[in-house]
């Protein structure tokens, strides 16, 4: 059995509830396309009626493609395939029409009626597919990503892992026979899997275990995969790559090394909501989309007026926009092409929701590189990852200014900035807030010792320890080598310095590893806050003192500034 009962059933009622909430949630909203399609229908039979009343077709012609288009898009987005297919038919004779000015739209126009009317009798039929299934099941994901569950036959590694990571701040599930992984997966709801490839059945008995159970659930086809061996060989690595391991430890496990692995695949430092605006002059698919984003996580602004789209996007500054290709007015494109005018808004990425049509436009994009396509019909089981992902590579570019490399925290200027900010802050609402500088004990001995490579280790592991000791709110940042300083707004001196030492107790014991001996590590700190002093100068001294006092007295200590002369 899983040997951490307490923690397993945490995440599972509170997740049912806000799946038949979501479930609801998206009835209503293909209800509400359901109602608005006689009236898009009756305005398409409309124009189709002025088009040919009168002589000169052009501009009408126009709109209709783009009431014709815009059908395509929304409907197969909300599940009624065979009207979008229909739609694009008529579509795709719209538009040779519209650019071959020598095809007499005359000869066209019983077809265009008729298919005018066929879509009518289509839409009268009814949706053909519930809204994302593959949704649900994934819902609540992007949320807290802590869970992780160890697959280890060899009990005593099994306790050591679930020791260093719960000392990590994860809820650790655990298994040590491979019987117990289905009961494991299903009460545990884990965000990433820790197994070894071999148990006592055999060789590779693991990956293969791991593989069947995962391919048996589609809602965890995504779940991150880490495979630890004894074996270093090319045929144990293929199996973990063939079972969909992203990544392999071989034995033994070099624990801080893992953990910065784990960091990375559960994406533990983001914190902030990606922003992201959506353009798109049909109301009911922006509904959808924002409903959906917001639902994994996301912030959303909206526009469907594309004359609107450029104060949004100014105001809100979001990590990526999503833009229609086809609206009225001005299309995505040269809307994109305003936005570029601006220079702070020129890196943010468009994502363009367009049709696979447009093949052209999007081979020309892909060929001046950093803009992306997304079809409409848009696959709403696709669509919050994939905004994901380009929302988070957007804006891990562009934290490479204000990030340290090696450990991924604020780097020496920004976070200088914020204690500049904070003290502004504090002068306005009084709110006291604290400043810790910090320095690891002995570096230059683990260096010494065990080499550059494991001292490196050693300082992301204690970055990966503060983030996940800290609030969200505090902000941590490398100060220079092994010097490292956090800012905790609202936070009095004797709640720092305690937050501090109870960090520091923890951090001793976590386990470093190098080749031949496992080892510790401390560290010292100043901390002073801004009752103390409220010149940012005077203070990021002081608590330097601070932290030369508590090297002075013996390291592995916090000292606490109260004065300052
Ligand atoms: P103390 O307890 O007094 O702080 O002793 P210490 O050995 O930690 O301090 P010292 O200033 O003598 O040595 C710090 C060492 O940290 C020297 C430097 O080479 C090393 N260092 C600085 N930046 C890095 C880094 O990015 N990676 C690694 N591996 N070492 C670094
Ligand atoms: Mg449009
Ligand atoms: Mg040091």
């Amino acid at each position: 059995m899983p040997k951490n009962p307490s923690s397993l059933d945490s995440k599972v009622p509170a997740e049912n509830n806000a799946k038949v909430m979501f479930q609801a949630k998206l009835n209503a909203l293909q209800d509400k396309f359901k109602a608005g399609l006689p009236a898009r229908l009756a305005e398409i039979q409309q124009v189709w009626k002025s088009v040919q009343a009168v002589a000169e077709a052009g501009d009408n012609l126009d709109v209709l493609h783009r009431l014709v288009h815009t059908l395509t898009g929304s409907a197969g987005t909300f599940g009624y395939q065979q009207l979008s297919r229909d739609s694009r038919a008529l579509e795709i004779l719209l538009k040779e029409l519209i650019s071959h000015a020598d095809i007499n739209y005359e000869e066209n126009s019983r077809q265009i009626e008729e298919m005018i009317h066929g879509l009518v009798k289509v839409a009268e039929e009814g949706v053909e597919s519930a809204l994302t299934q593959q949704l649900i099941r994934n819902m609540g994901k992007a949320e807290s990503k802590n869970h992780i569950l160890i697959i280890e036959a060899d009990k005593e590694l099994n306790q050591l892992l679930t020791g260093q990571m719960q000392n990590f701040g994860y809820e650790v599930g655990s298994v040590d026979s491979l019987g117990d992984l289905t009961v494991a997966l299903e009460s545990f709801h884990p965000d990433l899997i820790l197994a070894d490839t071999s148990f006592p059945r055999g060789d590779f008995s693991a990956i293969q275990a791991v593989k069947e159970v995962l391919e048996q659930r589609t809602e965890m086809t995504d779940l991150p995969v880490i495979f630890m061996s004894a074996r270093q060989d090319i045929e144990a690595r293929l199996q973990a790559v063939r079972a969909k391991g992203q990544a392999y430890f071989p034995k033994p496990i070099n624990v801080s090394a893992l953990l910065n692995q784990i960091r990375e695949m559960t994406n533990r430092v983001e914190s902030e909501p990606y922003q992201v605006v959506v353009v798109d002059d049909d109301p009911a698919l922006v509904s959808l989309i924002t409903f959906i984003l917001e639902e994994y996580g996301m912030s959303v602004a909206s526009v469907t007026d594309p004359k609107l789209a450029l104060d949004v996007i100014s105001s809100h500054k979001p990590d990526l926009i999503l833009m229609d290709v086809h609206m009225p007015w001005c299309s995505g494109i040269e809307l994109a092409q305003v936005i570029r005018q601006h220079n702070n808004l020129s890196s943010i990425p468009i994502v363009f929701l367009s049709s696979e049509m447009d093949e052209e436009l999007q081979f020309q994009a892909a060929l001046k590189g950093g803009d992306d396509f997304l079809n409409k019909p848009i696959d709403v089981n696709k669509l919050p990852r994939f905004i994901q992902s380009r929302a988070q590579r957007a804006r891990s570019l562009s934290s490479l200014m204000i990030r340290d490399g090696l450990t991924g925290l604020f780097n020496h200027t920004y976070i200088k900035d914020v204690v500049e900010t904070e003290m502004n802050r504090f002068e306005r609402n009084g709110n006291e807030f604290s400043v810790v500088m910090m320095d690891v004990d002995f570096f230059k001995k683990v260096n010494d010792t065990y080499g550059h490579t494991i001292g490196d280790q050693v300082l992301r592991s204690l970055s990966h320890f503060l983030v996940q000791h800290l609030r969200k709110t505090d902000k941590v940042g490398r100060y220079g080598g092994e010097e490292f300083m956090v800012v905790l707004p609202d936070t009095p001196l004797e709640d720092a310095v305690s937050v501090m030492k109870v960090i520091l107790e923890k951090f001793g014991q976590v386990i470093h590893h190098a080749t031949e001996n496992d080892f510790h590590v401390t560290f010292s700190a100043g901390v002073i806050s801004s009752r103390v002093t409220q010149n940012v100068t005077v203070m990021l001294e002081s608590v330097d003192k601070g932290l030369y006092e508590a090297k002075h007295n013996g390291r592995n200590q916090v000292t606490a500034i109260e004065t300052v002369f």
